[in-house]
């Protein structure tokens, strides 16, 4: 540390010239995050000192957490389901199993996930010594039910399925997992960390949520599709005892027990998540998913005419190409198979999208 601090000029001078490394949203083809939507952000410095990690001094900020909880549980088809505002979509994913850990009580535990899960149940399994059943894709990159039923046996604390991939942007089957969870007596997580925020508001959308039996809790982030600042996802349950199933006592804070991961936790972030999704309301949220799925499908038809396909069938505005070009001033990512992937975010305008295709057909002749 300095001995003696710089004065705030030259402080903001230094930060906005670090600031000029990052990159701007534009051409960013890559990320499931996007520019925060302007209420959110008022939002979040309104809020900005609160700190949920200690609800009972900040019953205000405690209130919309609980609201925002109501709002997307009934967006899931379950108004009165359990939850709160996690860090994103790793911390659901974690505390998720680590709730069907508690309660299955077994031995031994393993966890049955499809070959596409995000990365976060690698950590969450490593952190929770739980044996990590990969059950394979089908040809469409959707987990294979009957394989993931092989999978499962007394020891299966929980299966997961993924609603929205992040690869592919498909969505697993969902229904036949439920049932088969149903059937063996074990949790299931539904992970739409992605899609949670995106398949409610399609003209059609398979069922993955509360209103199959056998979905036990679900991970939905509003720091992604939901436009909401950086940190805010939020864990779902049907069930309250899951969640409590997790408390452990706080003998010196306001409140005497807490069943969170984390401690001190950003108040502001789930007030800028409660204000997207308030102002916008359904209606406004169909608005943006429509805009982002033409574009998704504008530029999978510009794919194709150029020779590139788009992989499998995404139900989300995420696509995967065959496509080996990689033009420059674009941030596109991969996929573990080694294919183009593009998420559609708000950001990105039907003007970036035509930009991309034309660099793209500049580069293919
Ligand atoms: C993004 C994502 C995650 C991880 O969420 P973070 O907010 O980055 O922790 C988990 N699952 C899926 C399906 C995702 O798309």
């Amino acid at each position: 540390m300095r001995s003696q601090g710089i004065a705030e000029d030259e402080l903001f001078s230094f930060l906005l010239s670090v600031k000029e490394n990052d990159r701007r949203y534009r051409h960013v083809l890559s990320s499931m995050c996007t520019l925060p939507h302007p209420v959110a952000v008022r939002a979040m410095n309104l809020f900005i000192e609160s700190n949920l990690g200690d609800p009972g001094l900040f019953e205000g900020t405690a209130s919309l957490e609980a609201l925002l909880v109501e709002r997307l549980g009934a967006l899931m088809h379950l108004p009165e389901a359990c939850g709160y505002a996690t860090s994103g979509g790793t911390e659901s994913n974690l505390q998720a199993l680590r709730m069907a850990r508690r309660e299955a009580g077994v031995r031994s535990p393993n966890v049955v996930v499809p070959e596409s899960a995000h990365f976060s149940f690698e950590k969450a399994c490593e952190i929770l010594s739980l044996e990590m059943r990969v059950a394979p894709s089908d040809d469409m990159y959707r987990m294979d039910a009957e394989a993931a039923a092989d999978l499962t046996d007394k020891n299966t604390i929980s299966l997961v399925g993924v609603a929205g991939t992040t690869e592919y942007g498909v969505v697993d089957p969902i229904a036949a997992l439920a049932e088969i969870a149903s059937d063996h007596g074990t949790a299931f997580h539904v992970d739409a960390a992605f899609g949670g925020l995106v398949l409610p508001f399609l003209p059609e959308s398979p069922l993955f949520d509360f209103q199959l039996e056998g979905v036990t809790s679900i991970s939905i982030d509003p720091h992604k599709m939901g436009m909401s600042t950086i940190p805010v996802g939020c864990l779902l349950t049907r069930d309250p005892s899951m969640l409590c199933s997790l408390n452990v006592d706080t003998p010196y804070l306001t409140v005497k027990q807490e069943f969170t991961l984390a401690g001190t936790r950003s108040g502001g972030a789930v007030a800028g998540a409660l204000a997207v999704i308030e102002h916008l309301g359904r209606d406004g949220f169909t608005a943006v998913v429509a805009e982002c799925m033409a574009n998704h499908r504008r530029l999978i038809s510009g794919m194709a005419a150029l020779g590139y396909p788009v992989i499998a069938e995404p139900k989300v505005n995420v696509a995967a190409f065959d496509c080996p070009l990689s033009p420059e001033g674009w941030q596109v990512s991969h996929t573990r198979h080694g294919h183009m992937r593009i998420v559609c975010m708000p950001h990105i305008t039907t003007t970036i999208i035509e930009e991309f295709l034309k660099d793209i057909g500049d580069m293919h002749v």
